[in-house]
């Protein structure tokens, strides 16, 4: 598949099983949701595709274009085109926008302006001057991570609850923002607990995950289902 595989994904925290056969599809140029209570393992799962230390993959594989990035390290993952942002994007203090950006359209060897990339997020010039994320409102350090990924001219992108603590107007940016990278061919994969984003950019198909488990995968009326009866009420 071109695209992200995840296949009979288990991962532990500590001693801590909390992925416990994960599976997913998500193919190039396709957008999906990931959707679920607090506590099922969305997260777990961002965390384990960025390769992040601690999330141990106990069993089970990740592909991407057909060749498992498992045991490669988080910065290999993303030189090959696998993209993630966290739900909590880190202050950076002593490195500014303009200087991260920069560092990344080299690697990545990205045409774009720093102001090309910041007036797609909707970011202003100015801010390329600025300690990256430092004193940023929620928003802007939404906006700002999409613009850092939109450099990196990524295959698939993850984006944990881009639409937490955000205004509006950023949530219609960070809209904008997938759009552009779906038509740039990225497959985007969003978790998200809420409807918000969804109402500016429709996925394809929306993953229930309860448990560590995708328990339900279908198109965008299961978002209807949810909001009637609960995340227990799609799998009844
Ligand atoms: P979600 O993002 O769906 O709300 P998480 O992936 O954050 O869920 O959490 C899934 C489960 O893993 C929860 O029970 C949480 O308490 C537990 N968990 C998350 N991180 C850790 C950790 N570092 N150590 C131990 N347990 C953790
Ligand atoms: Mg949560
Ligand atoms: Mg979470």
């Amino acid at each position: 598949l071109q695209g992200l595989e995840v296949v009979d994904l288990w991962v532990s925290v500590g001693n801590k099983t909390i992925l416990k056969g994960v599976n997913l599809k998500l193919p190039r140029g396709e957008f999906h949701a990931l959707v679920g209570p607090n506590g099922a393992g969305k997260s777990t799962l961002a965390m384990t595709l960025a390769g992040y230390p601690g999330y141990k993959v106990v069993k089970g594989d990740i592909l991407l274009d057909g060749e498992s990035i498992k045991d490669l390290p988080p910065e290999e993952r993303a030189k090959k085109g696998l993209a993630v942002l966290l739900q909590h994007p880190p202050e950076l203090e002593g490195i500014r926008v303009a200087e991260l950006l920069e560092r990344l359209k080299g690697l990545y060897g990205c045409k774009d302006s720093v102001e090309d990339l910041l007036r797609r997020v909707g970011l202003p010039s100015d801010m390329a001057f600025r300690y990256v994320n430092v004193g940023f409102s929620g928003g802007e350090r939404k906006r700002f991570d999409l613009a850092r990924v939109i450099a990196m001219r990524p295959k698939i992108v993850v984006m944990d609850e881009p639409d937490s603590g955000v205004d509006v107007e950023s949530i219609k940016r960070i809209a904008d923002g997938i759009k552009w990278l779906l038509s740039q061919n990225a497959g985007v994969l969003v978790i998200t607990h809420y409807r918000n984003i969804l109402k500016y950019v429709k996925p394809h198909l929306v993953h229930v995950m309860i448990d560590g488990r995708i328990v339900k995968s279908g198109g965008p009326e299961i978002l209807e289902v949810i909001e009637e009866k609960g995340f227990a009420g799609v799998v009844a």
